[in-house]
């Protein structure tokens, strides 16, 4: 056992901001690291020590292993903790960490490189008879074996990077004539992405829910499941709103995918906490889609409703400790939701909005979180990317949680540049999300075809295309309410 005194965390925003809380709680002192426009970021002010990275973009800065390993060094650090994107999934920025003599907060760089290639991956699990999405579990080499492979799986499928992540270099393809382009493209993306163009070919699987276990895995042999989250509420694959419990999910369920995963990670040696990733079809067939070897973007709903501290459970499994308590040992209490909040233009294709924060009034209240990485002043640039806080709400039920998620949103305040708060209002409404039978293409089928183009929600005019989209049970309920029409004098002296 190695006790953690100081720990360099390498990201920014609101991940950044989330490690520091839980290991400053731990008595571990925090080394911030930051790019030219990060120089008064929170994190940057909140850690006890910063370093810059003397760079702007995210090669030049947070991507740059030399750069932070000097910083670790200087500092004099115990231990890296790599948050989520950037270097977390990358198999040679755990090597280096570990070879410059430090603790690496995350799995060992092998199994992030067995696990990082999802071809890896499924040529690993299936021969452990895990039910993997069907389809190959090698790079497909040319046009002829992807459409043996394709008709023999049965069309639609999907062509996916090996190396992909972020929903990127995917393609449907519906028959053998769109083949060659679809592999051409899904190529050119993954290379562009992932500097590796090898793409394989999966079953499409219609209609499916995204589910996905949560585990923790000590360095004694020990491994829990700590139940799911549904992230079904996508854009372009990408997850906005997810939750926990899932609607779809019976206790036998549960314990059945949750045992898969525990499978999983004992396949792959696996240690630190991680998630297993799953598709669900609508006859409550799972198939295994990816381990994601970081912590998760949305990881605090399973924190709300389990009771436990994620990132803390990294430090002291990194610490070498066991796991303080047993798969019976832990159980749901009440439902949480999290919507991400993204600066984006939702009624825009999402397409990224940037500029400089003018107010920010998060909502409060009981069993409200926020977890953000912006303050009055921040810069939001292209730069990083676009999701700047996350609302999540812990009720007694799902009912409560939905409520208190619609009434959260409504109070929160981010001026300066568009986010996705109003669309994840119209998400609370729809009856879809409402009843729990929405899928992965809940977004696409109801914002994003032509018919179902949104504005924002400042005229009158919009607030009943947000009644007509969202059937809302009463009009005028939300017509008089702060986020819609109303004077500029209202405005200005609520913005004091
Ligand atoms: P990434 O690593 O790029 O995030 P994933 O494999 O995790 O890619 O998939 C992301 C999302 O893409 C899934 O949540 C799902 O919405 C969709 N998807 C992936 N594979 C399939 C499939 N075989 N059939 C249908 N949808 C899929």
């Amino acid at each position: 056992m190695k006790k953690i005194n100081k720990m360099l965390i390498a990201n920014r925003g609101e991940i950044a901001v989330r490690i520091h809380r839980s290991a400053k709680e731990m008595g571990i002192v925090t080394v911030a690291v930051y790019s030219d426009p990060d120089r008064t970021a929170p994190h940057v002010l909140l850690c006890d020590e910063a370093y810059p990275l003397h760079g702007v973009t995210s090669a030049e800065s947070y991507l740059d292993v030399a750069k932070i390993l000097e910083i670790a060094e200087r500092a004099n650090v115990d231990a890296v903790h790599p948050g989520y994107g950037f270097l977390s999934e990358k198999e040679f920025f755990a090597k280096s960490v570990t070879h410059a003599g430090f603790i690496f907060i995350g799995p060992r760089s092998e199994t992030i490189g067995l696990l990082g290639s999802k071809t890896s991956a499924r040529d690993l699990l299936l021969k452990k008879n895990i039910p993997i999405v069907p389809g190959t579990t090698k790079p497909i080499n040319n046009l002829d074996e992807a459409i043996t492979v394709a008709s023999s799986i049965g069309f639609p499928v999907l062509i996916k990077a090996s190396g992909g992540g972020g929903g990127k270099g995917m393609r449907r393809v519906d028959s053998v004539e769109e083949l060659n382009n679809a592999i051409d493209r899904a190529k050119n993306e993954a290379l562009k992405s992932f500097s590796d163009d090898s793409v394989y070919i999966e079953k499409y699987i219609v209609n499916p829910k995204h589910i996905e276990i949560q585990i923790l895995a000590d360095t004694h042999g020990n491994v829990i499941h700590l139940g799911e989250r549904e992230c079904s509420v996508q854009r372009r694959h990408q997850k906005v709103v997810e939750e926990c419990p899932s609607m779809a999910l019976t206790a036998d369920l549960r314990a059945r995918m949750g045992s898969t995963a525990v499978d999983i990670a004992k396949a792959a040696g696996y240690v630190n906490a991680g998630t297993m990733e799953f598709l669900l079809d609508d006859q409550k067939n799972f198939y295994f889609l990816e381990v994601n070897t970081r912590v998760q973007v949305e990881h605090p709903i399973t924190e709300m409703v389990y009771g436990l501290d994620i990132i803390k459970e990294q430090i002291r499994i990194a610490q070498g400790e066991k796991l303080s308590f047993t798969q019976n040992e832990v159980s749901i209490h009440g439902h949480a939701i999290e919507c991400r909040i993204y600066a984006e233009e939702y009624d825009n294709n999402f397409l990224p909005s940037t500029g400089t924060i003018t107010h920010y009034q998060p909502s409060e209240g009981l069993g409200v979180r926020n977890d953000s990485g912006i303050r009055v002043g921040s810069e939001i640039t292209m730069y990083y990317d676009p999701m700047i806080a996350k609302l999540v709400v812990l009720g007694r039920d799902r009912t409560e949680a939905i409520e208190k998620m619609k009434r959260a949103l409504r109070e929160y305040k981010i001026n300066g540049v568009k986010t996705t708060i109003p669309f994840c209002e119209l998400v609370m409404y729809h009856p879809e999300f409402v009843n729990g039978t929405y899928d992965i293409n809940f977004v696409a089928k109801h914002y994003l075809g032509p018919e179902s183009k949104l504005s924002l929600p400042e005229s009158t005019a919009i607030a009943s295309a947000l009644v007509s989209e969202v059937q809302l049970p009463d009009k005028h309920d939300i017509i008089n309410t702060n986020r819609y029409p109303e004077s500029k004098w209202k405005q200005q002296r609520r913005n004091e």
